[in-house]
């Protein structure tokens, strides 16, 4: 099962408090609700439920049930209407069932698909249950946009960050090619600093390409109708809040690369390193730096996020930037 080999991290502390029977009342898990968040939102439930010793087998009635979502005792809850709201009625309904006994004896699980699409009724009416959670039920709310949860509902749940499988395949095909765009830092003039901003920029735009098309599948595996121009507008939303999940990452390597090199100007121990394999080429470009300079280059990264927010367009941010980088000395 993929979901597992994906998130070890979020897997195995669900796994640990499962197994020392620490688990919250309610999890908010973060991904796509069509996707990883679904996949992982199963094998949660397979952990509950699985009949055999070796959990989740996958194989035994309950995990099979788990998988079509018709074990009893899980009680699924998704935007049916086109408007894509979890209606106010459907989750009392779902709160009325969880408060009664479960018919095979053990949990009692809701699972709430795409949970952003409760509106504030709906989201006031869960809350009661999150407050005074019924003895051993569990409450997962999947989405992709925890920003749009009433911060109520999000402080009474435990977060699993999933998002960055979301951008799996997308995540492969930027990693690299940014690695070996530091390698060459720094820009040695001008023209170089234009060609390595020019690199990233296309880099980043066969990310957007690769997320698009993510996002298009699961928009298509939706089986509830989108009118053309809003599945448009959906497209593009969560494009565009992916690609900006990637850009920070992006940022964050920099901002680590950098920080790796003032460490080495310094002479820190080496085994703070963020990046350890890649020390020598890392020395090699300390080599170029002052103390001063290492400090700046990594102001200069700072800059380009706060850019960012500020929505200036991307070519333009790493073009700026990377000219500051140029080393002169
Ligand atoms: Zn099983």
């Amino acid at each position: 099962m993929d979901t597992t080999d994906l998130h070890t991290e979020a897997w195995e502390g669900i796994r640990n408090s499962c197994d020392a029977g620490r688990l919250a009342h309610a999890y908010i898990i973060v991904g796509s609700p069509r996707g990883n968040a679904l996949q992982f939102a199963e094998s949660f439930l397979k952990l509950l439920y699985c009949e055999s010793s070796e959990k989740p087998c996958n194989h035994c009635t309950n995990c099979r049930l788990i998988d079509s979502h018709k074990h009893v005792d899980t009680l699924w809850l998704e935007p049916q209407s086109k408007a894509r709201k979890i209606k106010a009625d459907e989750v009392r309904g779902l709160v009325h069932r969880m408060t009664q006994t479960s018919f095979e004896g053990g949990w009692k699980a809701g699972i709430l698909v795409s949970a952003e699409c409760m509106n504030v009724n709906s989201a006031n009416i869960l809350l009661k249950t999150l407050e005074e959670p019924p003895p051993k039920t569990i409450l997962l709310l999947l989405t992709d946009s925890p920003q749009s949860l009433l911060p109520t509902i999000i402080s009474r749940c435990q977060k699993i960050m999933l998002s960055k499988g979301t951008n799996d395949a997308a995540d492969t095909v930027w990693q690299e090619p940014l690695m070996e765009i530091m390698r060459e830092f720094p820009p040695d003039g001008g023209l170089d600093a234009a060609r390595l901003a020019g690199r990233l920029k296309s880099i980043l735009d066969t990310v957007k390409t690769e997320i698009a098309y993510v996002v298009e599948e699961e928009l298509g595996n939706n089986d509830e109708a989108l009118d053309e121009s809003k599945l448009k507008d959906v497209l593009d939303a969560r494009t565009n809040a992916r690609l900006k999940e990637v850009q920070s990452e992006v940022f964050r390597i920099m901002l680590d690369w950098h920080r790796d090199i003032l460490l080495l100007v310094c002479r820190a121990d080496a085994e703070h390193l963020v990046f350890p394999d890649e020390q020598s080429v890392l020395e090699g470009q300390a080599l170029r730096h002052t103390q001063a300079s290492a400090l700046q280059a990594i102001q200069v990264v700072e800059g380009m996020v706060r850019r960012v927010d500020r929505n200036i367009p991307a070519a333009q941010i790493f073009d700026e930037a990377f000219r500051k980088l140029v080393k002169r000395l």
